[in-house]
């Protein structure tokens, strides 16, 4: 059976808030000892291993620990997800990046007792130099590219929702991706970075359209019609056998919380949905998705890569210069 990789971003709940540019974030409130118990539970259910990337914050806060060492307990792999979560990586220095990666790997060591080899960006935030700090610290893939077009659009809705001036939405500027995102390759290839070469594995969209499929999306289609979004992401393996890509499907903790679980995310799209019915239209999915491939974490997908011969790709990041000007005043509401 054909290979594909499963993986969830971890992203916390203070995360969500400080992008959003919601108060009381600094006092990083967590809900991971009420959603990782969730998502594990319906992971076992269905033999799935995955990889959970991690953000190296969570990982210093003892109130994480628990929920963080039952992740690598129930055999699943960990990534890095970088130190603060911060979308405008891409705009870190070199030392500035080895710092941010360095006390990531410390923390997630410490607190789940294994060293994370591989690594997503924040809201895909990837540089050239990022992935040079990643060949140095030994990492073997990279997992931060989301080729899709719709990446400005989620942009323009993340902005309409926001409380940013304008300072912070310079920083945002290049949140969920350019236009030109959409031209990346779905297939896995190696960044030719001089002397060393990094392994992508890009989260997968849709062959041709580059429409997206991660969970959330799918939920966001099963708000309107359950049967519909099953069918669509049926569809999108289906374009994914035809055309020999390996999907990598992503994962969210809001994947496995409803409104009632979280209130305090309200904001976002899928949140209309209580948690139970949520689970069970995110279960449908993983169900779907490991009939019609073997599912394997990250880590596991870049070992079979690894006597591949795949295709070299030079870094190809706009400069800062060229990076689009956010709009400055938010769309009316309606
Ligand atoms: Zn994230």
């Amino acid at each position: 059976m054909n290979t594909a990789s499963l993986s969830l971003d971890l992203d916390n709940l203070w995360s969500y808030m400080k992008t959003h540019g919601d108060a009381g974030w600094e006092r990083y409130p967590s809900y991971l000892d009420r959603m990782v118990p969730l998502a594990l539970r319906c992971l076992e259910e269905r033999d799935l291993q995955i990889t959970f990337f991690i953000v190296g914050l969570d990982a210093s806060l003892a109130q994480n620990h628990q929920a963080l060492r039952s992740i690598v307990e129930a055999g699943h792999e960990v990534g890095n997800h970088s130190f603060h979560h911060e979308p405008w990586l891409h705009l870190y220095d070199d030392s500035r990046l080895e710092d941010e990666l360095s006390r990531a790997e410390n923390a997630i060591v410490t607190a789940t007792g294994v060293r994370p080899d591989g690594f997503r960006g924040p809201g895909f935030s990837l540089s050239e130099t990022t992935l040079r700090v990643l060949a140095r610290r030994g990492y073997r893939y990279d997992a931060s590219t989301f080729p899709t077009y719709l990446g400005p659009l989620a942009r323009a809705y993340y902005f309409w929702t926001a409380k940013l001036d304008a300072e912070e939405k310079k920083r945002r500027a290049k949140l969920f991706g350019s236009v030109k995102d959409g031209l990346r390759p779905l297939k896995p290839y190696r960044w030719e970075l001089g002397e060393r070469r990094m392994l992508e594995i890009p989260v997968t969209t849709m062959p041709v359209s580059k429409a997206p499929f991660h969970v959330s999306y799918l939920l966001f289609l099963s708000m309107r019609s359950h049967l519909a979004a099953c069918a669509y992401f049926r569809l999108a393996l289906g374009m994914c056998r035809l055309t020999g890509v390996q999907p990598s499907l992503l994962l969210h903790p809001l994947d496995f919380l409803g409104g009632d679980d979280c209130p305090e995310l309200a904001f976002f799209p899928a949140m209309g949905v209580d948690g139970e019915a949520k689970r069970r239209w995110t279960g449908d999915y993983l169900d779907i998705y490991r009939k019609a491939f073997h599912v394997v974490p990250m880590g596991k997908h870049a070992d079979l890569l690894a006597d591949a011969s795949l295709p070299l790709r030079k870094p190809d990041f706009p400069r800062e210069d060229e990076t689009a000007t956010p709009p400055t005043e938010p769309a009316p509401q309606t």
